[in-house]
């Protein structure tokens, strides 16, 4: 569910109109509600009430830092991937023993910085990983917390980009191997065993998937817990969106994908909770888009229509380097009118098309929509996760802004960059 809808056939995010916002701070412009996210959040601790857990938000999703204060006001926890989300987090008033390091490339600095914060733990991806960070933490005379990513070899995930929970795939310690690492942990010395971790992908609409990792990690985690004395049990992230749905049931919770049951929170906490719960282990979660995605949108501005004899193009003033999950997992994001249109009012089949000198710049191919005019307002939906976070400056077009709502306030969270700043660093070689 999400707090976007026409009010007097304007489009709103919470009380604030996405025209008014789009005239006062320009295109392509993110909008972010903070109602939602922190709605989503809460609705996800309350479904595992009665577990004990901590909600690790994935930074990489979407790392604006008021999104991160917002959340991090709401008691939450961090999952993190990098030395710079580790800085990010920290500025916006995260704390880092509630912080688990995640990712299979940690250097040496980021370990060393992520130890002198007290990370909550390294999530640790290969055994030249565990050594490295035994090493680092030796040097500083320090235990380093940890836990073992283990790979359960389940299929997920929407896209074979997002799929993480494969044998095939870079992620994870193969199921088979994950003891010896904690037996020769112990050995290596400056290491603390603190919990074992899965994540097997993302944009997951269905639960068997989630409960069958749980599942067949059982086993691993009673032995760990038994022979090792671990605290935690993470089971990542991945829950996935609905990214096709209607403004007007906009208020239903309605997670998964149009025409399909689709997975909600209930659904999903309902098919892990008893297999959980047993453990009696605290139990990580570490939700991205599932927090963030429906939270936000990206205002864009029809600039020109275009008509070859194959198709008609409506061509955007926002392009992939403002929004890449079209051209890269072939995301799927419903775009609207800023001005709601009339019942009757005509609709035509299009390709929505940036400003970006490449083939694969769209943001919607063969689209039915209702037929736009230069100058008409779009909203490209769910572009709360992966969108600005993954935004690049490619044809030196500088970075979009971002405006969060929350309920009458907006708050201009990210100014837009200008040209200075797009070649700050940069330069001539004297001669
Ligand atoms: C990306 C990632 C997540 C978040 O994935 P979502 O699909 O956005 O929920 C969680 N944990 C790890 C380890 C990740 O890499």
């Amino acid at each position: 569910m999400h707090f976007f809808h026409y009010r007097d056939g304007r489009l709103c995010c919470e009380d604030a109109d996405l025209a008014a916002l789009a005239d006062q701070h320009g295109t392509p412009l993110y909008v972010y509600s903070a109602g939602t996210i922190r709605d989503h959040y809460r609705r996800l601790s309350t479904a595992l009430a009665g577990i004990d857990h901590l909600i690790c938000y994935a930074v990489k999703a979407n790392s604006n830092a008021a999104v991160l204060d917002l959340l991090a006001r709401e008691g939450a926890g961090f999952d993190i991937v990098s030395g710079g989300e580790l800085f990010r987090v920290l500025r916006a008033g995260g704390r880092a023993d509630r912080c688990t390091f995640a990712g299979v490339g940690k250097t040496r600095s980021e370990i060393e910085r992520a130890l002198a914060a007290g990370v909550k733990s390294f999530n640790v991806e290969s055994e030249g990983e565990l050594e490295r960070i035994s090493e680092v933490a030796r040097a500083h005379g320090a235990e380093a917390p940890f836990a073992v990513r283990a790979n359960p070899d389940v299929a997920a995930g929407g896209h074979k980009y997002i799929s993480t929970g494969k044998s095939e795939n870079k992620f994870g310690v193969a199921h088979e191997d994950v003891p010896r690492l904690y037996a020769r942990a112990a050995s290596l010395g400056g290491l603390r065993p603190v919990g074992v971790q899965m994540h097997i992908g993302s944009q997951i609409t269905e639960a068997g998937p989630f409960a069958l990792a749980v599942e067949r990690m059982l086993p691993l985690v009673g032995r760990l817990q038994r022979e090792h004395g671990i605290g935690f049990f993470s089971i990542g992230g991945g829950v996935g969106i609905a990214y096709h749905h209607s403004l007007a049931s906009g208020a239903e919770e309605w997670w998964g994908v149009r025409d399909q049951p689709g997975l909600t929170l209930a659904g999903y906490a309902a098919s892990v909770a008893p297999l959980l719960r047993p453990l009696g282990l605290t139990i990580l979660l570490e939700p991205g888009r599932l927090l963030v995605g429906n939270a936000g949108v990206l205002l864009t501005r029809v600039l020109y229509r275009k008509e070859s004899p194959a198709k008609k193009f409506v061509i955007v003033d926002a392009g992939m380097n403002d929004l890449i999950r079209p051209a890269l997992y072939s995301g799927w994001h419903e775009i609207v009118p800023a001005r709601q249109p009339a019942a009757d009012a005509p609709r035509e089949t299009a390709d929505v098309v940036g400003p970006v000198c490449e083939s694969g710049d769209f943001l919607a191919q063969n689209r039915e929509l209702p037929a736009a005019a230069p100058g008409d307002l779009l909203a490209v939906m769910s572009a709360g996760a992966y969108g600005f976070a993954m935004a690049s400056t490619y044809n030196s077009r500088p970075l979009a802004a971002e405006v969060l709502v929350d309920g009458d306030r907006v708050d201009l969270v990210r100014e837009r960059q200008d040209e200075e700043e797009l070649v700050r660093g940069e330069r001539i070689p004297p001669r």
